[in-house]
């Protein structure tokens, strides 16, 4: 399976980087070895000083498919996770400045966090899910789907023009603004609606 990222797809996370807001969607990729599952907690990894979370909805790829049709792309995922997209901001940034791949910053172990899939069909809203990040009990991350810059449906159609998407494949949709830094001890939380998906905490 591959882990398909998106970068940039609420416009006030881009701003609050002070990065551009994207004409196209912009992809990166994680191995299977970035996913951290069942609520284990993540070790701060000794590569950074600058361990940022991302909280994001995350699509779960239910049929195989290349070139998928606007019109059928909503039939490719069934169900909805929420994760974290764990960033080393410091060494991120010292990659962008080079011109260099993310992935260092990006794709190290455990930097997905996943929670279990709920159908979307049980959630009421489909296309306006509303989705949380709290950081020892605050409020750090809200955003709704309703402000993507590239729906779920773009995305689907986008990705595939590229990569054969597999039953199995996750996609990280964007994170909203709000990301910041956690430290050793902090524990995260997340939500979809008023439903927990998922606990870290950062050991
Ligand atoms: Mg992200």
């Amino acid at each position: 399976m591959k882990i398909i990222c998106i970068g940039r797809n609420y416009q006030q996370h881009a701003l609050e980087l002070n990065n551009p807001v994207p004409s196209s969607p912009m992809i990166f990729m994680k191995p299977s070895t970035a996913l951290l599952v069942n609520n284990k907690p993540l070790y701060y990894p000794e590569f950074t000083k600058d361990l940022h979370y991302e909280v994001e909805i995350v699509l779960k790829i239910c049929k195989n498919g290349r070139h998928v049709d606007p019109e059928f792309a909503d039939s490719y995922y069934e169900q909805v996770g929420l994760g974290i997209d764990f960033t080393a901001r410091d060494l991120q940034n010292e990659l962008k400045a080079k011109g260099h791949p993310w992935e260092l910053a990006k794709a190290f172990d455990n930097s997905a966090a996943i929670s279990d899939f709920v159908d979307k069909k049980d959630i009421s809203t489909k296309d306006s899910i509303n989705f949380s990040l709290q950081k020892n009990g605050e409020m750090v991350q809200e955003g709704n789907t309703k402000d993507l810059i590239f729906s779920f449906n773009t995305l689907i159609c986008y990705i595939s023009k590229y990569f054969k998407l597999h039953v199995g494949d996750l996609i990280y949709t964007g994170t909203p603004a709000g990301v910041g830094p956690v430290k050793i001890g902090d524990t995260l939380t997340g939500f979809i609606g008023d439903r927990q998906m998922l606990t870290c905490e950062i050991k």
